[in-house]
């Protein structure tokens, strides 16, 4: 039976906004991260990072290097205990310098590839699902397959939530990722 899953953005949500995050010593955890993920994984909702990087389309990183993050991040959840089932990025952006990024596609959050993608390849129910971001367009990419959303203060969400957005209407705004999980697990 498909399983409700969190959504969770990565920079700002995850680990410390880094503009582009480009080396891994840049890569840093807000210290409540891992055990945030375990408390998920322990409520058997699937967790899955959802990631813009036009850092590849904007020739600042290669897809390698991302692959490199992601494992570094799956290392250092699995060292305590926490485990994220899926990552997800979006290379592209419409005007990158490298060609063969340059598209206005489907998955660069808000639009909901990324989250369409996953819950095909991970049998997970959109409808009973959860976004954590710190961005309006984390919370829109969810919106828009039905799922509910929570943002964050950390990353740019201080500044997000001095501007709502016209559209999008988050479920909770909380000041990080653990506050964001005791929401969920007692929303969900
Ligand atoms: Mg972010
Ligand atoms: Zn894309």
């Amino acid at each position: 039976m498909s399983r409700p899953a969190v959504f969770l953005d990565r920079d700002g949500t995850l680990v410390e906004e880094a503009g582009y995050l480009d080396r891994l010593e840049r890569l840093v955890f807000f210290p409540y991260s891992v055990d945030a993920v375990r408390l998920l994984n322990r409520a058997n909702l699937v967790v899955v990072i959802v990631t813009n990087q036009a850092g590849i389309a904007r020739g600042i990183f290669k897809e390698e290097f991302v692959s490199e993050a992601h494992q570094h991040i799956r290392a250092r959840l699995a060292a305590g205990g926490a485990r994220v089932d899926g990552f997800y990025y979006c290379p592209h952006h419409p005007e990158a310098v490298i060609e063969a990024y340059r598209q206005s596609c489907d998955c660069r959050k808000p639009q909901p590839g990324l989250l369409k993608r996953a819950a095909a390849e991970l049998d997970i129910a959109l409808d009973r699902s959860f976004v954590v971001g710190d961005r309006w367009h984390d919370l829109e990419a969810g919106e828009r397959v039905g799922a509910r959303g929570v943002l964050v203060r950390t990353g740019y969400g201080k500044t997000e939530e001095a501007a709502p957005h016209a559209r999008v209407v988050p479920s909770a705004i909380v000041d990080n990722l653990m506050e964001a999980v005791s929401w969920i697990l007692r929303a969900s």
